[in-house]
């Protein structure tokens, strides 16, 4: 009787030893930096003004690129960021959405993620969480939360909404108070890069008054300059650096709340960039088969769906097979020097990346190419700047990826690694319980225990 009892608790204690999850050494602390645009080449490449990042490399392990979802675009990257899935299994497949009444709006609101996050992970582990300017953070279950979110009458207007959706209410007056002084609309404007110092300067307040478990972070300014100058203009240069002392705004937060030793520090970002030449209109072609994809407040028959540099087809009605064959056999019968600028990407492909899965195909545009929703004016026009958007076969639309700190190997190089991999990373470097649906946590970085 006694050895059956003895052998039962063994069992038993084998099973706890198994079910408890374990943080990578010495690891309490994981930041998540997310530069909005964020290459590889700006830490490889020493021409960039980026010597907080190029350090943080050289001190930690990274991966040479990784591979974006598609579309590569900004809110269902950072929700594939901070969930672990695709889109097509987080359900935010587009920046915009339409509503009702058919008007194009961003997704703001947290509930919209249909898979788990890593903040409600945190949470359930009984741990904090932070978050700064995140897309599609509004509601979720942080902590300390100042979201992404503008004025519905302004979008230059951050810092009222901020306020507004704030968690706990008062959290922005707070940061005022401690961390960015009295702010003004133009203090948190995309338009500027005050707006990184100003985010990097609340994390880092959050960092110190409160030492989160998690924090994440989403600095911005990089974006809006590749896409007004494309992948090399000196505006670029200036929001790389304006992002690295950022970074090092963060860093030194670490050391002054006396968490270095057990703070990992994971910089990357969203999409990369690709110069672009020409803008497509596919709508265009809908119409001249008699499709109208603006119908005001009704939904069309048929569609493109632009996002940026990639368009998703959608049919109103899924079982409407005769206009489909109507739009193929316009899309076949297209002149070379149109059909040589994309690729149609079928369902199949689709759904092995995880993209939208309500659309029938998708058109995946060379380098060079922008698609935009118009469905009058030019069907091909110059364009100048950069895009993102694109199917991730496109070396240039690969994101950065630097991993440094407390439990992490120094100097490990890894070719690539996949967006969806990043949560269940940061999920595994904090030992808490987290199912990524898409992605696993790269081992090679983390010190095993
Ligand atoms: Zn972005």
């Amino acid at each position: 009787m006694k050895t059956i009892f003895s052998i039962k608790n063994l069992i038993l204690w084998c099973c706890l030893c198994c079910t408890i999850s374990v943080s990578a050494q010495g690891s309490k602390h994981v930041i998540l930096i997310s530069i909005d645009g964020f290459r590889p080449d700006f830490y490889l490449d020493k021409s960039w003004p980026a010597p907080n990042l190029q350090s943080l490399m050289k001190e930690g392990s990274y991966a040479k690129g990784v591979r974006c979802i598609f579309p590569s675009v900004t809110y269902p990257s950072h929700t594939t960021l901070i969930t672990g899935a695709f889109p097509a299994r987080h359900g935010i497949t587009y920046n915009t959405m339409p509503n009702a009444q058919h008007v194009y709006e961003w997704t703001t609101d947290s509930k919209k993620i249909k898979s788990q996050t890593l903040w409600q992970a945190v949470r359930k582990a009984g741990l904090k969480s932070a978050s700064i300017s995140w897309p599609i953070s509004v509601g979720a279950e942080i902590d300390y939360n100042l979201p992404e979110i503008w004025s519905s009458t302004n979008m230059s207007d951050r810092k009222s909404a901020i306020s507004e959706f704030a968690t706990p209410r008062g959290l922005f007056e707070e940061m005022e108070e401690y961390a960015i002084g009295k702010a003004e609309i133009n203090d948190l404007n995309l338009e500027y890069l005050t707006m990184d110092e100003n985010n990097s300067r609340m994390a880092a307040y959050l960092i110190r008054k409160y030492k989160p478990s998690f924090l994440s972070i989403h600095i911005v300014g990089v974006d809006g300059a590749e896409h007004k100058e494309g992948r090399s203009g000196e505006g670029v240069r200036k929001a790389v650096a304006s992002a690295d002392h950022a970074v090092s705004n963060i860093l030194d937060a670490v050391i002054k709340a006396n968490l270095k030793d057990s703070t990992t520090i994971i910089v990357t970002g969203d999409h990369g960039f690709v110069d672009i030449e020409r803008v497509l209109a596919p709508n265009i072609w809908l119409k001249e088969i008699g499709i109208d994809s603006k119908v005001g407040t009704q939904e069309p028959v048929a569609k493109f769906q632009a996002a940026g540099g990639a368009a998703f087809f959608h049919l109103k009605d899924l079982k409407d097979l005769n206009t489909l064959e109507k739009v193929r056999k316009k899309m076949d019968a297209l002149p070379e020097e149109y059909k040589k600028l994309f690729r149609i990407v079928e369902r199949d492909e689709l759904d092995k990346i995880g993209a939208d899965p309500h659309a029938s195909f998708a058109l995946a545009p060379v380098k060079g190419i922008y698609i935009q929703d118009a469905n009058t004016g030019a069907l091909l026009a110059p364009k100048t700047g950069g895009a993102h958007g694109y199917f991730p076969d496109i070396p240039e639309i690969q994101t950065g990826f630097i991993i440094s700190g407390a439990g992490i190997n120094k100097g490990v190089v890894l070719n690539s690694i996949g967006l969806e991999d990043i949560a269940p990373t940061a999920a595994k470097i904090l030992g808490i319980e987290f199912k990524a649906p898409d992605g696993k946590p790269v081992l090679e970085f983390i010190k095993s225990n």
